[in-house]
């Protein structure tokens, strides 16, 4: 059986990601910090017929990434894709100029360093995947072509970090996919009830890059299911 574990899977594009896993057959481990809402969220996918396993797992604390792997592998001997999907958005409203060295820390430690080394502790089971794809969900704020504007210093500085995180995983793991994708601007708690896209739409690509995307496709960052500049 195909395996999946999405981090930050409790909410949001994460819990989209992991019903639409869940609906294709997958075992989807369902990784979360908070100990009452993420198994909730995995209860809520076995009621809706997926196989769905609660995964404790803080993204930035290593003792929980190691503790995360040993419950994966209890239950599953490989891993077919891993989505870093975690994140957070802390300045907002926050010019550079003023923005606090705590807030670049707790930023980059969840957006940035979190994905590389969950991806890291997980490459044995994903070494024993058949097809093993790496979906790391990113941001257009990241990215630098064109120039970047004021919004968000700390999150788009984690964001075009993790796409570098991304680049440098597929030069020196070319028998892995890894890209990463722009959701586009998604109805969460981080997008606000304004933004333009349902989870759904926002999932898709993630969801694509996992499954059905060419297993070839590899070192990419994309929104809508086509690459778009760095
Ligand atoms: P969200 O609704 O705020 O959900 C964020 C998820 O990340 C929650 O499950 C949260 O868990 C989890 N998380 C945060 N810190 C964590 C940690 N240290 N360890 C484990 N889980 C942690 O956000 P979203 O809109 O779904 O965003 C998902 C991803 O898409 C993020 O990487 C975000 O940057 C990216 N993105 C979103 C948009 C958008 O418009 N929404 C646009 C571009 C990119 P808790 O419930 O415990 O806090």
């Amino acid at each position: 059986m195909k395996t999946a574990l999405i981090t930050g899977a409790n909410r949001g594009i994460g819990y989209e990601v992991a019903r639409q896993l869940g609906g294709k057959g997958f075992h989807v481990f369902l990784g979360a910090r908070d100990a009452q809402n993420g198994p909730a969220a995995a209860e809520r996918l076995q009621e809706n017929g997926a196989i769905a396993t609660f995964v404790s797992l803080d993204v930035t604390d290593a003792q929980s990434i190691t503790d995360a792997v040993h419950t994966v592998a209890g239950v599953a001997d490989h891993l077919d894709v891993l989505v870093n999907n975690a994140g957070i958005l802390l300045d907002e409203d926050v010019a550079i100029a003023r923005l606090g060295i705590d807030t670049v820390n707790k930023v980059l430690r969840t957006n940035t360093l979190g994905p590389l080394l969950v991806t890291q502790a997980f490459l044995p089971l994903l070494s024993r995947s058949r097809a093993p794809r790496v979906v790391n969900v990113s941001s257009g704020g990241g990215q630098l072509s064109g120039g970047m504007d004021t919004w968000a210093p700390a999150y788009c500085l984690s964001k075009t970090a993790l796409n570098a995180v991304t680049s440098l995983f597929a030069a020196a793991l070319p028998n892995i996919s890894i890209n990463c994708a722009c959701p586009g601007w998604v109805r969460t708690d981080m997008g606000g009830a304004g933004a333009t896209r349902s989870v759904e739409e926002g999932a898709d690509t993630v969801v694509w890059l996992a499954t059905d995307a060419p297993v070839e496709l590899t070192g990419q960052f994309l929104r809508d299911r086509k690459p778009i500049p760095w």
